[in-house]
């Protein structure tokens, strides 16, 4: 039986398990997957028995995923611009591997949802400068966005991740963030606003086309009030489930050796866990 786990701490809230155990039924492969509760302290030594605790890779969640790309002993393009990984895998050769397949989730996710997200070739804003907005950074830019405005609360990391990527990137003071939304063509929440339990997101979409397109990587509630107000006013909305959904997809492929489908049916499944059909 081939297993996989996603390793985090805590790990409790992770929706990682119901996508690939759905995907192991769907498929009928004999495989199983779990959550891992491992101490920061304790990550080195866990990541170099996983070969021998009966894994062949993991998904890697907070607060692991800097030094799960320090650990591993390769990374692809993708995990070394983000400086984080949250795929694993050992490669023919036995030595662990590391990926980070946010990027391909966001981009593949809105790229099925919004296919003319880019069509205008207008100015992207960007909310939030932590380690999921990093990934998004990287995927616009690897996609040919040749703008990018970038807002983030605490101005020093917005600087740094500007600084990082550059001149495709510029920044705007959290304080502007409404008056630049002007002539955008997609806005995208990646901070933690908005999600159940944290504060409300707080932006006036007035100056947003109408044509624009509204992505939140929050995915809980599924439908944030960003998104709600994106769509009262006529946006394209894409919500973060899918996002979510499709950076599974390369761990499953490599840890049990089926491409699994986004389909709906997995989404209403996930859907489900969060209170929502
Ligand atoms: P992170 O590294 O902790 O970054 C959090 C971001 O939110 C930072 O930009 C932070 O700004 C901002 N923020 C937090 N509280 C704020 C406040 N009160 N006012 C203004 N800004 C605030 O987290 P992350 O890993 O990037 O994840 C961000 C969100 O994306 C989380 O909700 C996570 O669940 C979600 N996510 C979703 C997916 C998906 O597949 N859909 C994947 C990854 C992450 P400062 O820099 O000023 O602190």
């Amino acid at each position: 039986m081939r297993r996989a786990c996603v390793i985090g701490w805590p790990v409790e809230h992770s929706r990682s398990p119901l996508i690939h155990r759905y995907w192991l039924k769907h498929y009928g492969i004999d495989g199983d997957y779990v959550k891992e509760a491992v101490r920061p302290e304790e990550l080195a030594r866990f990541l170099g028995s996983l070969g021998a605790r009966g894994y062949a890779g993991a998904n890697v969640t907070l607060p692991h995923k800097e030094a799960a790309l320090r650990a591993a002993e390769s990374a692809d393009e993708a995990a070394m611009a983000i400086g984080a990984a949250n795929t694993l895998w050992f490669d023919p050769d036995g030595t662990l591997h590391a990926s980070n397949t946010d990027a391909y989730g966001f981009m593949t996710n809105l790229e099925a949802e919004a296919p003319d997200w880019n069509a205008g070739r207008r100015p992207v804003m960007l909310l939030g400068a932590g380690g999921a907005a990093r990934a998004i950074l990287h995927g616009l830019l690897a996609a040919g966005v040749s703008r990018i405005l970038l807002a983030n609360r605490t101005r020093d990391r917005a600087e740094d991740l500007a600084e990082a990527f550059g001149e495709a990137v510029e920044m705007v003071d959290w304080a502007d963030r409404n008056r630049a939304l002007q002539g955008c063509g997609l806005l995208v929440n990646a901070t933690s606003l908005g999600m159940t339990g944290k504060e409300a997101l707080d932006v006036d979409l007035a100056a947003l086309p109408n044509d624009a397109v509204v992505a939140d990587i929050v995915y809980s509630p599924l439908e944030t009030d960003l998104l709600a107000a994106a769509r009262a006013r006529g946006n394209r909305v894409v919500d973060g489930l899918g996002m979510l959904l499709h950076q599974a997809v390369p761990g499953f492929e490599r840890w049990f050796g089926v491409r699994p489908e986004v389909t709906p049916e997995l989404r209403a499944h996930v859907a489900a866990s969060l209170g929502a059909t």
